[in-house]
């Protein structure tokens, strides 16, 4: 087992960071952070061109057939780049379930656009009274004949507002045990009864609570079975828990390294020269390394047909919490100015130490809290009791 990237893997990656160096310029960058949406079109556009947007797909459905490194080392350089891709990530995770599990008629309908950057599918799991515990959702979904009638509200529908589509986790049968009378719906975010309104994080992203109230849609808009919505779930939080958040950190590193090296004191000295500042960089250069290495490690499982049940969750916990503390020690390193604001001409960094260290609080939330994942590795991972 080695996980140092092949040569090809490498040319595949500095292809990558070259498209996105020309496709991510300062107005983007900016544009991006002022509207708090990690979505461009034109950019998403860029991605599909290119091949970037599901490069391990089949051929015969708009992929690469790449391997699991080529994806991996692409899922990196989004993140390094700070790539606007959650929308076009959140696409894809639902056309990947599509993919397995659909219809045919809803393949014809979705994949071609998706795979295309044309169509764009939002989240909507958690609610505003329930989030790691997602099967108690109480968002209802009643059949009439042939039509389902939606009443209830989502909270943290990131993109909700410019998505084509909801990704709807509703309960189908209120008499059942709570993890069986659920059913997953794409909701048409066009159709009557559907609202969505901003909710503002602290770290700038625009997500939104959304409303269902009597939205009316047809059976063919249903995804795998009615009741068997927890099956059909457990296809995307497996995505979702073997996330790997180091290229942040790595980039925050970079930023770290740049200010020490190119900064003075008063005295003409640089600040590489205190050993207190070497002491906190190289510390998050060890973390950088590990975040990196656990994620990597996931990929190789899957590689070899095995499900990192408990080392998704490892690499989660570990590189969102890294990213934290990292973010926090280099606050402190810096000093006050570090806490002027992001895109601020005159701030250390144009301010990206004011933005990691916001951006790194909501890390350990979304995609199952740093909780969750550790009672993943406990229970499945360890085989703890409950
Ligand atoms: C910026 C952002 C974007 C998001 N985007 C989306 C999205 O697009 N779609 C979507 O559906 N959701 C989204 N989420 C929701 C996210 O997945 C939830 O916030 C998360 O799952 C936690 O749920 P909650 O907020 O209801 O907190 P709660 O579940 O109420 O948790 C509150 C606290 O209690 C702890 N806790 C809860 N249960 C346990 C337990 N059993 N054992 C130990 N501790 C526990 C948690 O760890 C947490 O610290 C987003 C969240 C954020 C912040």
């Amino acid at each position: 087992m080695h996980f140092q990237l092949e040569p090809q893997t490498v040319a595949y990656r500095d292809e990558v960071r070259a498209h996105l160096a020309q496709a991510l310029p300062p107005e983007v960058e900016e544009r991006v952070y002022r509207s708090g949406v990690a979505h461009d079109h034109d950019f998403a556009l860029g991605l599909v061109d290119k091949g970037y947007f599901a490069p391990s797909w089949p051929e015969e459905f708009g992929g690469q057939n790449r391997n699991a490194w080529d994806d991996q080392v692409v899922k990196e350089q989004m993140m390094l780049f700070d790539a606007p891709v959650y929308l076009s990530e959140t696409t894809r995770m639902v056309a990947s379930i599509i993919r397995q599990i659909g219809t045919s008629e809803m393949k014809d309908r979705i994949l071609g656009g998706a795979l295309k950057g044309d169509i764009t599918i939002a989240l909507g799991f958690t609610e505003p009274e329930c989030g790691s515990d997602v099967a108690a959702a109480a968002t209802k979904a009643v059949r009439e004949d042939n039509t389902w009638v939606i009443n209830g509200s989502k909270m943290f529908t990131t993109n909700g507002h410019i998505a084509d589509y909801i990704f709807l986790l509703a309960r189908t049968d209120p008499d059942k045990p709570k993890h069986k009378g659920l059913t997953m719906f794409l909701v048409p975010c066009a159709t009557e009864g559907f609202e969505a309104q901003a909710v503002w994080t602290l770290s700038g992203e625009r997500t939104n609570i959304t409303f269902f109230s009597d939205v009316r849609i047809g059976d063919e808009w249903r995804i795998g079975e009615v009741d068997g919505g927890w099956q059909v779930l457990g296809l995307s939080l497996q995505d979702e828990h073997a996330s790997g958040w180091g290229p942040h950190l790595a980039r925050l590193l970079e930023h770290a390294e740049s200010w020490a090296t190119t900064t003075r004191l008063p005295n003409g000295s640089k600040h590489i020269d205190n050993p207190d500042v070497r002491r906190r960089i190289a510390r998050a250069a060890m973390e950088t390394e590990v975040s990196t290495l656990l994620q990597r490690r996931c990929v190789w499982m899957a590689e070899q047909g095995q499900v990192p049940v408990a080392e998704g969750p490892m690499s989660k916990v570990f590189s969102t919490e890294a990213l934290e503390r990292a973010s926090q020690d280099i606050v402190e390193m810096v000093g006050p100015d570090a806490l002027r604001s992001y895109l601020e001409p005159t701030a250390p960094e144009h301010g990206r130490f004011d933005h990691t260290l916001r951006f790194s609080l909501g890390t350990t939330i979304y995609a199952g809290t740093s909780e969750v994942q550790r009672t993943i590795i406990a229970q499945r991972g360890l085989g703890l009791p409950r």
